[in-house]
């Protein structure tokens, strides 16, 4: 019976392949870059449309106070179904830079479509926005709904888009399950990690190269203090997570000191000032509070040995995420995406943050599962696969049923 399910699911998929396809080009098309947060609006409102065409019931919802460099912020809800169980689906339709404006001109080929976003994550959407279409219309959805929510800043820590959400309490704790549309490469994610961002300004003082003596060099400062991080992003690198993780990405705790740096005010004046960002992702073992403390304890040491005047901003602060992969939302989802794909997938810790924090931190179970890949996905060649779309779309459609009857 369940193999009827899942055959009638992909006729009904197959039979809407082209419109798919199309939507995905249309999304392409609309540059959100973020940052800076552009477009966003023209995107949710082609969202909303589509949703509208699909039934799924679309709603746009302004973000009060939003920082004023995101253009037009606001997240847009669909829902599909009136039942009392509940299951998100939940997405992102903002993209990283383009390396190229060409990317926003989506190219088919080989059955691949290429472009900016189509795998992190406009391909994942439109497999969401037709798995949730599909569940209603075959009558999966017996019991219960599935509600979409669609955000506008997650490469920028999603704190506008799904923060809102959760402060606003539009995220149920009563919900049977979440899933985002996050190329997963195959295998479902069900941990993330944590990230801690820091600024680091160095104080010191300006003088002419000729009278470099009288000048405070922030910069030779600067070098000193990055030095006990350094030595600290090689401690952390040890020390592994009990995650499964693709077998190519590291298993430590991965930090990066001097992702951005600078300084000085010209090459003949003694910098007056200098800073550099620190930047980690943290295994779900370690405790966030903890590490930022014990970087600032660092920093603060390093600067005192030499007398410098450092500052310490923390730019970022996400908790890591993670669901037992024995839990019974789990182990259907293996089972549905085994189905669908004909052999079982994997568990796996994504190497990066994923927004199924912010659903996993009021007990939800929450996981990353959706069409593309992860090592392409914020390159120039990002592509994905029009029946990877396909087969996610009917993996969505299909866990509903399960998890809303
Ligand atoms: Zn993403």
């Amino acid at each position: 019976m369940h193999t009827t399910t899942t055959r009638q699911i992909q006729e009904w998929l197959d039979g809407r392949a082209r419109e798919m396809t199309a939507l995905l080009e249309r999304l392409v098309a609309v540059e959100s870059e973020n940052p800076p947060g552009r477009a966003l609006g023209r995107c949710a409102r082609i969202l909303r449309e589509a949703m509208d065409d699909l039934g799924l019931s679309p709603e746009i919802i302004e973000i009060p106070g939003a920082p004023p460099d995101l253009e037009e912020p606001c997240i847009v809800r669909g829902t599909a179904g009136d039942g009392d169980r509940l299951l998100y689906f939940h997405g992102h339709f903002d993209v990283v830079p383009a390396q190229s404006d060409r990317q926003f001109t989506a190219v088919r080929r080989d059955g691949k479509i290429i472009g900016r976003g189509t795998a992190d994550m406009k391909g994942g959407i439109v497999g969401m926005l037709y798995g949730a279409a599909a569940a209603k219309e075959l009558g999966l959805l017996r019991e219960g709904r599935i509600v979409v929510h669609l955000v506008c800043d997650e490469e920028t820590g999603s704190v506008v888009g799904a923060g809102h959400l959760r402060d606003a309490g539009m995220i149920d704790p009563a919900a049977v399950a979440m899933v985002t549309g996050e190329p997963s490469g195959g295998s479902i994610w069900n941990a993330a990690r944590g990230a801690i961002s820091l600024r680091v300004e160095v104080h010191g003082r300006e003088a002419h190269v000729g009278q470099a003596d009288r000048g405070v060099n922030a910069f030779q400062h600067m070098l000193h203090i990055a030095r006990p991080l350094e030595r600290y992003a090689a401690e952390m690198a040890g020390r592994h997570t009990a995650f499964p993780m693709d077998p190519d990405d590291a298993p430590g705790t991965m930090l990066v000191v001097g992702g951005r740096s600078g300084g000085g005010s010209n090459f003949n004046v003694v910098p007056g000032s200098a800073y550099f960002t620190v930047d980690g992702r943290y295994n779900p073992e370690e405790d966030l509070d903890g590490e930022v403390e014990r970087l600032t304890a660092l920093i603060d040491e390093a600067a005192r040995e030499i007398g410098a005047d450092v500052s310490v901003r923390v730019t970022q602060l996400q908790p890591s995420a993670s669901t037992e992969a024995r839990h019974p939302a789990a182990a259907t989802l293996a089972r549905v995406v085994g189905e669908v794909d004909g052999a079982q997938p994997r568990f796996e810790m994504c190497a990066g943050i994923l927004e199924t924090r912010w659903y996993a931190q009021l007990g939800i179970p929450a996981f990353g599962y959706g069409p593309g890949r992860l090592d392409v996905s914020h390159g120039p060649d990002e592509y994905v696969e029009e029946a990877a779309m396909r087969r996610a779309a009917a993996v969505y459609a299909r866990y509903a049923g399960e998890m809303l009857s």
